[in-house]
């Protein structure tokens, strides 16, 4: 089945009791049971829910993985993927990641003991040497926020197959739609539903998919066992969201690489980011392992001050300054004081998260309004 198709029907049976073509909310915490023991295959709902199990078995068709599993939210997925390690192991992630992500490395898990560094992913030729005896996991993200870089997925995939290491890979910004790593060799993909999946900026939520089913039980297991399931309500609107992620997915990509092209002419930018673009260092990798190219997309302005760029996204009118990402509407943010402030100001620097540099999401509104509104911010 095409995943166009998926995005519709996978998972998705019609409510045996009623026919109802639209997954039933079930509003329920616990399942009434014949004789101990003796039920319908649901016993309460941290551990399993009717709604989120569609959600799930639909995730895991979209990523080509045997299995799924959603979370209150991105990082409880994150979170629940770190509880894999024990106290000494080491985990190797890409610098260009997430902020939360650097923070629950850094902030959470460093002080239980598990330690993580933070190395330029961009050429695999030198990953190798920062492999170390104790190194467990290796946790990518492309493209990677806020900067766009592409890493090659197969090739890294190579190395952790290799040397027995579990390689994670943070799908959010492409989804499934473009791209999907699994078949390309990682073993656990990490979404935001929150972002491209929710697709509506109504849900916060995290989902993990795989193919492996020790991992599956252990995930399975922690997750029932910390708790941070989703509810029923935030299951179905996100299964009502994925509906239309193939159509989104398509405008968020066609509008991003026009607006890619004119800012790329401005006479106030210095420098854009993304991946669609020819002179994009990552971009013939982002041919190879993507569909199209997304809808993120980051640029530099020749006065690279924090001024500047406030001046800039106060402006805006169609494009609205907030946190997130992913949603039919545009959005702007600074990631140096917004989503990336709880990274250091020179570890920041070291990935080109200048004071300048603003991030858009851009929507699915209509393209001459969008390219409008940048321009009037921008004079
Ligand atoms: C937002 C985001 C996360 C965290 O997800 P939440 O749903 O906000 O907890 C993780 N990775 C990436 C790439 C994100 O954009």
């Amino acid at each position: 089945m095409d995943i166009k198709t998926k995005v519709i029907h996978a998972g998705i049976h019609p409510d045996s009791a009623t026919g109802a073509i639209m997954t039933p909310i079930y509003q329920t915490s616990t399942y009434v049971q014949d004789s101990p023991g003796k039920h319908k295959g649901y016993e309460y709902s941290r551990t399993q829910n009717p709604t989120r199990h569609v959600l799930e078995k639909n995730l895991a068709a979209l990523e080509n993985t045997k299995h799924g599993l959603c979370f209150s939210s991105g990082m409880a997925a994150a979170d629940c993927v770190i509880k894999l390690l024990s106290p000494g192991d080491h985990v190797l992630c890409s610098a260009d990641v997430y902020g939360g992500t650097y923070r629950i490395f850094k902030k959470v898990y460093e002080r239980l003991g598990i330690q993580s560094s933070f190395v330029d992913f961009q050429n695999q030729s030198n990953i190798e040497q920062y492999i170390q005896e104790n190194t467990k996991m290796i946790w990518i993200e492309t493209p990677s926020n806020p900067m766009l870089q592409i890493i090659d997925i197969k090739k890294i995939a190579q190395i952790t197959n290799q040397k027995k290491l579990l390689l994670v890979i943070d799908n959010t910004f492409a989804t499934p739609y473009l791209q999907q790593p699994a078949p390309l060799g990682a073993d656990i993909i990490l979404h935001s539903v929150t972002k491209y999946l929710g697709g509506h900026s109504d849900v916060v939520m995290g989902a993990l998919c795989l193919n492996d089913d020790g991992l599956y039980e252990s995930l399975a297991f922690y997750q029932n066992s910390c708790g941070a399931t989703p509810g029923p309500f935030d299951s179905f609107l996100t299964l009502r969201g994925i509906k239309t992620l193939a159509l989104r997915m398509e405008r968020h990509s066609e509008n991003a690489m026009k607006i890619a092209h004119y800012l790329q002419e401005h006479a106030k930018i210095d420098q854009v980011y993304y991946p669609g673009l020819k002179d994009h260092p990552g971009h013939q990798t982002a041919s190879s392992q993507m569909r199209l190219f997304g809808g993120m997309l980051s640029f530099t302005l020749k006065e690279d001050t924090l001024q500047s760029a406030f001046k800039v996204v106060e402006k805006l009118r169609v494009f609205k300054l907030a946190e997130s990402l992913g949603g039919v509407e545009s959005l702007a943010g600074h990631p140096a004081t917004m989503t990336h402030a709880s990274i250091p100001k020179e570890e920041r620097i070291k990935t080109g998260v200048k004071d300048s540099l603003i991030r858009l999401s851009v929507g699915i509104e209509d393209i001459e309004d969008l390219q409008q509104d940048l321009e009037q911010a921008l004079s």
